[in-house]
């Protein structure tokens, strides 16, 4: 038996007339031998909707109500749908997150799947060629509703077919793929046919757009080859799977930027075991994510620490570093919000020098001042102004010829 798990999200299933197109292509892969796991996601709004009437009920919504509210969009959209199919003559179902305990932690609004009961899955297609699966759901130990965050459908998608060992898994959406960049800011951005998940994960300020992050977490740590299409065309997507040999040739796959960061540096903190502890550990403990750390070299016993976190986090950053300051001997405090990350990413620059000289002569060139750098194995970091955001990804894009296929760049380096 083969299975393929095939996720369709809110655009594509937003009225009668989409989920006629799903029910198109559903029937076309409907082949002997073939079963269908289909994903779903709510009618395109309706998730926001419910997060608006949650929030205008109560001003501090109980999360777990929240989430059971949720999840009822999820629950309308696959009815629907199992209705469409066996309007068609197919052997459908709907099936809600409990009902194949998908079970999860008790974080409530963003739960990790913890579970599946594949053999449920596997007994039920005795009976059904299609199973129409809610996602973005499960249930937790005391079988109470619990939602996996925004865009968590992904993440059910390729957690159902890791369980089930699927032998395909698609997700359909309203873009045809992963690109190179954001094409909104460089025309000239191009779907790539694979990317590695690693690639993916770091390209997240772009890709998190097409995937949930989490999913892509999921389909690495359990090898699950995702391809992201179009519901609204037949060209293939983008492939995201582990690496192979012909990745490597690729020296750069793309170039991702997030505006949303800011600088923080705090000035002349003692040059002494535990300082950096003591500035990052609070900051830990509030759920600030810190980014591209760097620490000077030290001067008479003291150093400077910069690094930047998201914007809205910094508020959070700044009271948890007043409350230590005298504590490290820091002397003042700066933060800069008009700051820009972009990164230029490859698996390729693992095996390859010369990938950081050239980003930086790129940006010379065109007059971009460069606040901070970091690097790692797949990846350099640029800060800079974030009035140059979209010179640089252009310029950046440009410099390593990504706007033509792998095999027509001349000479990368
Ligand atoms: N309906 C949920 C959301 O809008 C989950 C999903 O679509 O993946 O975030
Ligand atoms: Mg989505």
């Amino acid at each position: 038996m083969n299975i393929i798990v095939q996720k369709f999200g809110g655009t594509s299933v937003a009225n009668r007339k989409r989920m006629g197109r799903v029910l198109e292509i559903v029937q076309r892969n409907l082949q002997p031998g073939n079963k269908l796991l289909v994903v779903l996601s709510a009618m395109s709004g309706e998730t926001n909707r419910l997060v608006g009437l949650g929030n205008e009920w109560s001003s501090n919504p109980d999360p777990a109500e929240m989430d059971v509210l949720l999840t009822t969009g999820e629950q309308a959209s696959t009815a629907l749908f199992a209705m469409l199919c066996k309007d068609a003559g197919i052997k459908a179902r709907s099936l809600q997150g409990h009902q194949i305990c998908i079970r999860t932690n008790q974080d409530f609004g963003r739960a990790r799947i913890l579970s599946i009961d594949s053999q449920a899955i596997f007994d039920l297609f005795n009976e059904y060629d299609v199973l129409v699966v809610a996602g973005f759901q499960g249930c937790d130990c005391n079988s109470r509703v619990t939602t996996l965050g925004r865009g968590g459908s992904d993440t059910s998608a390729v957690a159902l077919a890791a369980a089930i060992k699927a032998t395909t898994c698609e997700i359909f959406t309203d873009v045809d793929g992963v690109y190179t960049t954001d094409p909104n800011v460089c025309s000239a951005a191009r779907k790539l046919n694979r990317v590695s998940y690693d690639e993916m994960l770091e390209m997240a300020s772009m890709g998190a757009k097409v995937l949930q992050i989490r999913s892509v977490e999921f389909a690495k740590k359990y090898n699950v080859p995702v391809h992201v299409r179009s519901t609204f065309s037949d060209e293939c997507g983008t492939i995201v799977s582990q690496e192979d040999k012909s990745m490597e040739y690729v020296l750069v796959s793309g170039i991702a930027y997030d505006k949303d960061q800011a600088r923080v540096t705090v000035f002349d903190v003692l040059d002494q075991p535990g300082v950096a502890s003591s500035i990052f550990t609070p900051l830990a403990q509030q759920g600030v994510l810190v980014d591209m750390i760097i620490q000077n070299t030290s001067r008479d016993g003291h150093t400077d620490m910069t690094f930047t976190v998201q914007r809205a986090d910094l508020q959070k950053t700044l009271d948890a570093l007043n409350a230590v300051k005298n504590d490290i001997g820091a002397k003042e405090l700066q933060y800069d919000t008009g700051v820009c990350k972009v990164s230029v990413i490859g698996v390729g620059m693992r095996n390859h020098s010369g990938v950081a000289s050239k980003s930086f002569e790129a940006l010379r060139d065109e007059g971009i001042n460069l606040l901070m750098i970091s690097t790692s194995e797949i990846k350099i970091t640029m800060l800079i102004e974030d009035k140059y955001a979209e010179l640089a990804v252009r310029t950046l894009h440009e410099a390593f010829e990504l706007d033509k296929a792998p095999a027509e760049r001349v000479c990368e380096l």
